[in-house]
């Protein structure tokens, strides 16, 4: 008889599990409460147009263990074609001045050198870093199973890395950016503006960028639904069970052993392993009540930063609108947005890249802005969809100021607020990637398993501050790799 896991959550860190679970022999349940698999990476449609909701870079599309990972659950394969952009971002300050993020390091390079002559020792000295921390990879196996030899290996790799670790951090992006003492206003207000929110850790963003400039964050043709319906295929074809429209309202417990889960419908689904990959809140604090707690945890969710959620408001256009910047913010002070001040900009997201958003002849365009959760957390009924209405109103106005003439072309819009993804992902105070990378947390993963809890393991976003794709996909991994070693089994991948 195989041992059998029930995983609950068929986000992406779900369905990985569940991969990796049924390609070392367990039988699998996979446990989700939307009527579809893909949790926060996914999209939906109306009249012909695609609104896509997660994807804008996938770390791993070109090499290293996320990579393996990708590759391992058929996220990638030699049908899906990768897009890496040249420009990451363009923004846009009220005055009209611009600034452009470049994914490639040396051409950001030399477009700030040029833009602020003054400055080229510290843009240099800024750059420099960056490249450093491209040697960086992340482990294939999770922390209870490196050896010493991976350990000293991976050292010895990321040594040019190691005194950026060291000197950055624990430090916030703005102390980072604040050191070079930059002297053009121009570089100063857009490094402000970059990531506004104030403890956003320096080396996440030096970390990224280099992710960029290695080409190994591109963007994947198709977007969410398809890579999180490829991985569902994948699971379905190793003959894994999905239940869909059930949801997880307790896990099962017995001597402080997971046993099983109760569904809200009364049934309980008995397994020797229960994996939780849905939100990390609501399974530690309702599915468990509260009684498994370490101090990590009880501090990261008391006090760790999380992201803003965001509100998306998606246009279907009936005219080609191209473009070769995806992504273009505005640095706005005094914008309103229904009820949100948008403080913190917005971007506007032309799809025109990706042929399969849209109809021929026809464009996606996409606003995003964050709006804090206590604006939401108690909106109902007909003031919720007053909000909503009033969203739809400025957002057109917005579109229209960008892309002047575009409203008569409007086919369809769709607002889809922080409300909205609680509702189909139950991600806690819709923050949808997690705990924000801070200068407080970046190298301080939480551990998947909960203390006094045996037969239990956590997967997903809310494991790795920052969130994000990868890390979902990385501790569905993780977790069955420890499964097959509390097992005594060899863990594979094929
Ligand atoms: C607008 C936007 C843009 C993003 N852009 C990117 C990007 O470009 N690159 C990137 O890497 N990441 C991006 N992300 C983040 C990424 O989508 C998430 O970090 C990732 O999808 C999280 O996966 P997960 O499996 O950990 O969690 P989730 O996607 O939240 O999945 C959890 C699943 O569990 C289910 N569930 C919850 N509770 C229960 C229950 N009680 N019973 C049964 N099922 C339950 C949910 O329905 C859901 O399907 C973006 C997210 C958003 C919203």
């Amino acid at each position: 008889m195989n041992k059998k896991i029930v995983i609950i959550g068929g986000g992406i860190a779900g369905l990985s599990a569940g991969i990796y679970a049924r390609l070392n022999g367990f039988d699998t349940e996979i446990i989700e409460m939307h009527s579809i698999t893909g949790g926060q990476c996914t999209a939906w449609e109306r009249k012909g147009y695609r609104f896509d909701y997660c994807l804008h870079w996938l770390v791993g599309t070109r090499n290293g263990p996320f990579h393996d990972i990708w590759l391992e659950t058929d996220v990638i394969n030699d049908q899906v074609k990768i897009i890496d952009h040249e420009v990451h971002t363009k923004i846009y300050a009220e005055d009209g001045t611009d600034f452009t993020v470049y994914t490639n390091i040396d051409k950001w390079e030399k477009y700030l050198c040029e833009i602020a002559p003054e400055d080229t020792k510290s843009i240099k000295k800024m750059c420099r870093n960056m490249r450093k921390t491209s040697v960086i990879e992340p482990y294939s196996n999770p922390p209870e199973l490196r050896r010493l030899r991976d350990k000293i290996g991976s050292l010895i790799k990321i040594l040019p890395a190691i005194i950026i670790f060291i000197k950055y951090g624990k430090k916030t992006l703005r102390e980072y950016i604040g050191q070079f003492n930059f002297k053009s206003p121009r570089l100063t207000l857009f490094f402000d503006n970059l990531f506004p929110t104030g403890d956003f850790s320096a080396l996440a963003f030096i970390m990224m960028l280099a992710w960029f400039h290695k080409k190994n964050a591109g963007y994947l043709l198709g977007g969410s639904k398809p890579m999180a319906q490829r991985m569902t295929e994948k699971y379905l074809r190793l003959s894994g069970i999905l239940l869909t429209q059930k949801k997880a309202e307790k896990i099962i417990v017995e001597n402080n052993i997971a046993k099983g889960v109760l569904l809200d419908d009364g049934s309980k689904i008995f397994a020797d392993y229960v994996i939780s990959a849905a939100d990390g809140h609501s399974t530690i604090f309702e599915m468990l009540d509260g009684k498994y707690l370490s101090e990590q945890i009880k501090e990261a969710y008391n006090s760790w930063e999380l992201f803003n959620p965001i509100v998306q408001v998606s246009f279907g256009v009936n005219s080609e609108i191209k473009t070769d910047i995806p992504v273009q913010s505005w640095i706005s002070k005094n914008t309103n947005i229904g009820q949100t001040k948008a403080d913190q900009g917005y971007s506007i997201m032309n799809y025109c890249f990706d042929p399969s958003m849209a109809p021929p002849g026809k464009t996606v365009i996409v606003i995003r802005f964050e709006s804090q959760w206590g604006l939401w957390k108690d909106l109902e009924g007909e003031e919720y969809s007053k909000e909503k209405q009033q969203i739809e109103k400025d957002a057109r106005l917005l579109i229209e100021k960008h892309y002047p003439g575009i409203t008569k072309n409007i086919e369809v819009v769709d607002v889809a607020t922080p409300v909205t993804d609680v509702r189909y992902t139950g991600v806690w105070k819709g923050s949808y990637e997690g705990f924000l990378p801070s200068s407080k947390n970046l190298m301080s993963n939480l551990k998947p398993t909960l203390p006094g809890l045996d037969g239990f393991y956590m997967a997903g976003q809310w494991l790795a501050p920052g969130g994000g794709l990868p890390p979902a996909g990385q501790t569905g991994k993780w977790a069955i790799q420890l499964i097959c070693k509390k097992e005594k089994k060899a863990f594979t991948t094929k």
